[in-house]
């Protein structure tokens, strides 16, 4: 592991863990019970995705060290080394946006995206609530697109640092006031934003598919704005009870029809 990437784990668990306190102080939707159990089931399901993630890392470093010897993508424009990077970032932003899309739109990929949407009370650890079939296509199948834009791994440590925070704040129950969640959302998916993408509603969770930019979605359509939204029900239509919600129930959900 190098530095890079240590520092990314560490900021990425501090600040999970002060989002996590700030719910409990400053809740958007109050009345929340069980946070800690609640916490623990999320967090258990991400903790299966550390067996891929891990791994996953040092073989997509090799991968794309070697195919970039090959193919330099997007370092065929021979841009100064700042702009370069920007571009793999929106590059690498934009391809999340896809596939984050591609999730809601084929059925089979919505089989295991539907457990990330399935949580009735999204905080902060949802944001790492996905199941291990999504996170290993997801690793699949970036790593083609990664070698076509000629990323390198500095390029995606840096692009994940980014993107974390802006993901783990998006998701979390949160109250900011409105104006500054006005001001969030002309360059990063914000808290209202996100939590219409979990709206219960299928018209309201099919848009908002912004990961770290919210541009992407005014680009292509899929920006959905509604104010008042305390009342809003989360998570999917009968895939709410405590039975359905235990971890053995989420992680064999998309195997059955
Ligand atoms: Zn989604
Ligand atoms: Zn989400």
């Amino acid at each position: 592991m190098n530095d890079l990437q240590a520092l990314s784990y560490i900021t990425t668990v501090a600040g999970g863990l002060l989002l996590w306190l700030l719910e409990g102080v400053i809740p958007f939707f109050s009345g929340r019970a069980a946070r800690g159990k609640h916490a623990t089931k999320n967090l258990s399901i991400a903790g299966i995705n550390l067996l891929i993630l891990l791994p996953a890392g040092p073989i997509m470093a090799m991968v794309l060290e070697k195919s970039k010897a090959v193919w330099p993508g997007v370092g065929l424009l021979k841009l100064p080394f700042i702009l370069e990077t920007i571009l793999i970032i929106l590059l690498v932003d934009l391809w999340m946006y896809v596939w984050h899309r591609l999730n809601h739109e084929v059925d089979f990929l919505w089989r295991f995206h539907s457990i990330h949407h399935s949580d009735p009370s999204m905080d902060v650890t949802t944001a790492w609530r996905f199941h291990y079939v999504e996170i290993a296509l997801s690793e699949l199948l970036r790593l083609p697109v990664f070698v076509l834009i000629g990323a390198g791994i500095e390029d995606l440590l840096l692009y994940s640092m980014l993107m974390t925070p802006v993901i783990a704040f998006h998701h979390s129950n949160v109250s900011i006031p409105s104006s500054a969640d006005r001001s969030l959302r002309t360059i990063i998916p914000s808290p209202l934003m996100h939590r219409i993408h979990h709206s219960v509603i299928r018209a309201e969770h099919d848009s908002n598919y912004g990961s770290m930019l919210s541009f992407w979605d005014r680009l292509f359509g899929s920006f959905k704005l509604k104010e008042g939204i305390r009342d809003m029900e989360l998570g999917l239509q009968n895939e709410s009870s405590p039975e359905k919600q235990r971890v053995g129930a989420l992680l064999t959900r998309p195997f059955h029809n």
